[in-house]
């Protein structure tokens, strides 16, 4: 194994073999802010044999301030993220397959973007575009991990098909855009993107090396700016549509709403 990836071949839950497992497995990058690119970074750095960067944005002034790929030539040139994102990536690490993805993710293109994926990390910063992620990955049978951040606030779960909670199960659709606090209205701390990005990739990794469990589906919160986290545990909720009943029927119309009392009961 070469010297790159020696203290993770270290690590005892990696170990050669996990390295090796690495090399051959795909993860797709959904977002490329602070999030999804520390996110990428630390998967390229990993050694993860190919990470789809997918992203429609272009490169600004405001995102210096802490997404770790770009820098002020790109926001001169207003260079796609995912294109900027490769290029850099590819300066970290030669050796790996990188699939830059210049789009956003809508119902009409999400099967297509996270198709053949080990695992899909979410590094969005909207709530209707992980809904659209919950509900293709659940129907297609990806794990998901999910991630949020703002202010000084970050949380982050995993779902995995078949053995925990999804996305709907915790809320069960989202709430009407502009109504939670956002990047925009309450800013962001630097340092919290990193350290939700971190707890993503790990939960990234122990997916494809095949280790995600209960650990993985718990909610964590932290708290950069008060050095605090915290880990919560919850349940799927009955009748769940995406992963309970596991009837995508809902996505054909209504704008992917989910129909049935559980859903109207667990707005509440
Ligand atoms: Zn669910």
């Amino acid at each position: 194994m070469e010297a790159r990836y020696s203290r993770h071949v270290r690590f005892a839950p990696i170990g050669p073999e996990g390295q090796a497992r690495l090399a051959s497995a795909t993860a797709v990058v959904v977002g490329l802010g602070g999030l999804g690119g520390g996110v990428a970074e630390l998967l390229a750095r990993a050694g993860v044999g190919c990470i789809r960067l997918v992203d429609g944005d272009v490169v600004e002034w405001s995102n210096l301030g802490r997404q770790i790929l770009y820098t002020e030539e790109d926001c001169q040139h207003s260079v796609p993220k995912a294109v900027a994102a490769a290029r850099r990536l590819g300066l970290v690490n030669s050796q790996l397959r990188y699939e830059p993805l210049v789009r956003y993710v809508d119902r009409g293109t999400v099967e297509a973007t996270v198709g053949g994926a080990g695992v899909v990390i979410d590094g969005t910063d909207n709530l209707e575009t992980r809904y659209i992620l919950n509900d293709a990955c659940l129907k297609l049978g990806i794990p998901w991990v999910y991630g949020a951040c703002v202010a000084s606030l970050g949380m982050t779960f995993t779902v995995l098909p078949g053995q925990g909670p999804c996305l709907r199960c915790f809320v069960s659709h989202p709430p009407p855009p502009g109504t939670l606090p956002s990047g925009e209205t309450v800013g962001i701390l630097g340092p919290a993107p990193a350290a939700v990005a971190a707890l993503e990739t790990a939960q990234g990794l122990r997916v494809l090396l095949g280790k995600a469990g209960p650990t993985d589906t718990a909610l964590k919160h932290v708290d950069v700016w008060e050095g605090y986290l915290a880990t919560l545990q919850f349940d799927r909720a009955d009748g769940c549509p995406a992963c309970v009943r596991r009837d995508f029927s809902f996505l054909e119309g209504r704008g992917g709403v989910p129909p049935g009392p559980d859903h109207e009961c667990s707005r509440d």
